[in-house]
C-alpha cells in the first residue's frame, strides 16, 4: 500500500475520468491520496473531490504562483477551513522564484500566514520551494524558532543543504517522478540522505510523470514508480519502502483517517 501525498485531482485535466483515475490507484496499490489546493478561492472543487472519494483527502491553500491574488486570505480564513473533516494539510504555500520571482514579496507574505495556520492547526504545511533555498531555509529557521510547526518539503528538488535544514527542523521531505529522472543523481543522493522516518512519495500529478511515463500526463497510480526507485537508493524492498512511507503519511497527516 502506498499513499500518494501530493496530487491535484481538480485540475481540468482529470475532468472527464476522475473515477478510473481514482480507481486504477487502488488498483495499483495506491489507497490513499491527498488532492492539494492551489488557490483558496477554489477550495470548493477541491474539497467537493474529497467528499466525493472515500480515499481522497485533500488540503487549503493559495500556491506561490496565485499568492499576489489571495493577499486578502488571512491566517483565520485557513483555520476555519481546516474545519471539514477531509482537510489534512495546509497548503501549499512556499517561494517559487523560478516561473515567479516577481511576486517574491506576495509569496513571503502567504507563506508566513499559512505557516501560523499549521502551527494553529497542528495539520502539516505542504511547502512548495524552488529556486529559493536560502531565503525557504531562513524562513523555516525563524519561524520554527517562534513556534514549531509540522511541514513537508513537497516535490523536493532544491539543494542538500535545505533537505538538511528540513529535517533538522523536523520536516518531512517529499519525492516526485523527478527521482526516477535519468539525470537525477544529486537529487538520489539527497534522498539517500533522509532519515528513514521523515520520507514521503508523492506524483504532482498531473505535472512530473515518472520514468517510464516521463512528459505523458502524470496519475496517481505512477507513485509506485517513485517507490521502486526510492527504494533502489535506500536499499531496502518496495514492500518496505511502502510500508515506511505509509506510516510517515499517516504521522505527518495526523488528521487523516485509514480507509
Ligand atoms: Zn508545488
Ligand atoms: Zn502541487
Amino acid at each position: 500500500m502506498l499513499i500518494d501525498s501530493h496530487c491535484h485531482l481538480d485540475f481540468p485535466d482529470f475532468e472527464a475520468e476522475r473515477d478510473d483515475l481514482v480507481a486504477r490507484a487502488k488498483e495499483a496499490g495506491v489507497a490513499q491520496m491527498v488532492t492539494i489546493s492551489t488557490r483558496v478561492k477554489k477550495f470548493n472543487q477541491v474539497v467537493e473531490i474529497a467528499e466525493k472519494y472515500e480515499n481522497v483527502f485533500c488540503s487549503v491553500g493559495t500556491h506561490p504562483g496565485n499568492a499576489d491574488e489571495e493577499l486578502d486570505i488571512g491566517t483565520d480564513d485557513l483555520v476555519r477551513l481546516t474545519e471539514h473533516p477531509k482537510v489534512v494539510a495546509i497548503g501549499e504555500a512556499g517561494l517559487d522564484y523560478h516561473y515567479q520571482p516577481e511576486k517574491a514579496e506576495a509569496q513571503k507574505t502567504g507563506l508566513r500566514r499559512h505557516i501560523a495556520a499549521a502551527r494553529q492547526t497542528g495539520l502539516p504545511l505542504v511547502i512548495h520551494s524552488r529556486d529559493a533555498d536560502d531565503d525557504m531555509a531562513a524562513i523555516l529557521q525563524q519561524e520554527t524558532g517562534e513556534g514549531a510547526f509540522p511541514f513537508i518539503l513537497h516535490c523536493f528538488s532544491s539543494g542538500a543543504d535545505l533537505a538538511k535544514t528540513g529535517v533538522e527542523l523536523g520536516g518531512y521531505v517529499s519525492f516526485s517522478g523527478i527521482l526516477t529522472f535519468k539525470k537525477s543523481d544529486d537529487l538520489r543522493a539527497i534522498a539517500a540522505d533522509v532519515p528513514m522516518d521523515r520520507l514521503l512519495v508523492e506524483t504532482d500529478a498531473p505535472y512530473l510523470a515518472p520514468t517510464p511515463y516521463r512528459g505523458k500526463r502524470n496519475e496517481p497510480s505512477y507513485v509506485v514508480n517513485t517507490a521502486r526507485v526510492l527504494a533502489e537508493v535506500k536499499g531496502v524492498s518496495e514492500a518496505e519502502i511502502a510500508d515506511i512511507t505509509t506510516e510517515n503519511a499517516f504521522r505527518c497527516f495526523s488528521k487523516m483517517t485509514r480507509v
